[in-house]
């Protein structure tokens, strides 16, 4: 037997919980689903300092405690586990958690985007102890350090120059000799006298002393000789991958996957399905703008939902 609802929120991280917290204050009785990482990408972070609101900044899992409360406080409910298949293709949708089915008249999907990680060992175990997918984020940590950043691309170039702002020197370890990043980019870079190349170069492990990162060692792409940097940060820059598989032949998205939006709405290429967060967002990717898209998306789907208004379940 299926469970009909008016309107499913896909997603819990400052996105989906903005557009639980506006829908629920507008009667649309919303269903969130939590997914896998309740609380979204937040909850594997500490200090958040840029969340307006928190001048003394606020613990990631505690601001994401936070917006699951006010959210419930409206009247949200909350389901745990992970949408596995949808069915976009007429209203009511469909969507499957695992063998159950839940039909929508309207969907969020607030699934956000994941960085993309190396998969080496001391990674993971430096996480948060100067190891970060995010400069925007954590590089006002790095206050007169050395850091690395890693990666050719654009989002490595940019990292690399917002971190020369607060760090002494800025390693960018790039796997080939040719950088993949666009011409301005790669010439700002370049031309950045806090920045060094460290091109053909891998990072074969994350040094550090239990606590903290005290290095990396990099492997030579040409001959295979190691070589180590001391420093304090490693930032991750090889690429996001937005948590779209599900939709992939259902929603309109761009070539690396994000799912287009009709902007400055939330709209996506199925009327009643609208998306908000890094799942749609290939630019920001910022805790404050993934929740305002959220309120967008629950505004476009209380619209929606007026215009739409008959339910029928068959
Ligand atoms: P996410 O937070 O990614 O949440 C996505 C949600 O979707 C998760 O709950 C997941 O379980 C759920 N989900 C995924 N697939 C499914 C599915 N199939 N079914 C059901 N649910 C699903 N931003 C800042 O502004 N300030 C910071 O200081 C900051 N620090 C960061 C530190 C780190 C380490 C990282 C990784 C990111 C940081 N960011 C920061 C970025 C910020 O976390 C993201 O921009 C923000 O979380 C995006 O919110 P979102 O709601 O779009 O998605
Ligand atoms: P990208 O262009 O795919 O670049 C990823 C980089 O990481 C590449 O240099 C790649 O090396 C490297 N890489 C990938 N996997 C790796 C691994 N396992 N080990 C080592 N290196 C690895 O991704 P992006 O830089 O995030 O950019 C994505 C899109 O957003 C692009 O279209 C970009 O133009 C855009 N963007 C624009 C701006 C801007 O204009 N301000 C800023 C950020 C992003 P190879 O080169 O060898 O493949």
């Amino acid at each position: 037997m299926a469970q009909n609802e008016r309107l499913v929120i896909i997603g819990s991280g400052p996105a989906g919980y903005t557009a639980a917290l506006y829908a629920a204050r507008a009667n649309l009785n919303p269903l969130l689903v939590e997914g896998l990482q309740p609380g979204g990408q937040l909850t594997i972070t500490s200090e958040v300092e840029n969340y307006p609101g928190f001048p003394e900044a606020i613990l990631g899992p505690q601001l994401m405690e936070l917006m699951r409360k006010q959210a419930e406080r409206f009247g949200t409910r909350f389901e745990a586990g992970e949408i596995t298949r949808v069915d976009l293709t007429r209203r009511p949708f469909q969507l499957w958690i695992d063998d159950r089915l839940i039909r929508a008249q309207a969907v969020i999907v607030a699934t956000g985007a994941s960085a993309k990680w190396l998969g080496i060992p001391s990674e993971k175990q430096y996480q948060g102890r100067g190891v970060s997918a995010c400069a925007t984020c954590d590089g006002f940590f790095f206050r007169g350090v050395e850091v690395a950043v890693v990666g050719g691309g654009d989002t490595a170039m940019e990292e690399a120059n917002f971190l020369s702002k607060f760090a002494t020197k800025v390693h960018v370890v790039h796997r080939r000799d040719d950088l993949r990043a666009s011409k301005i980019m790669a010439e700002r870079a370049r031309k950045n006298p806090k920045i060094q190349l460290q091109l053909s170069s891998t990072v074969d492990e994350i040094l550090g002393d239990g606590k903290a990162v005290t290095g990396v060692r990099l492997r030579s792409a040409k001959d295979g000789s190691t070589r180590e940097l001391a420093l304090r940060g490693v930032f991750m820059g090889i690429g996001h991958e937005p948590n779209t598989r599900i939709f992939r032949g259902q929603l309109e998205m761009n070539d690396v996957g994000y799912v287009v939006v009709k902007s400055p709405t939330t709209l996506t290429s199925v009327p009643g399905v609208f998306a908000a967060g890094d799942v749609s967002d290939p630019s920001y990717r910022q805790a404050v703008t993934a929740a305002g898209s959220g309120c967008q998306a629950a505004i476009d789907a209380e619209r929606f939902l007026g215009e739409h208004s008959t339910e029928t379940w068959d």
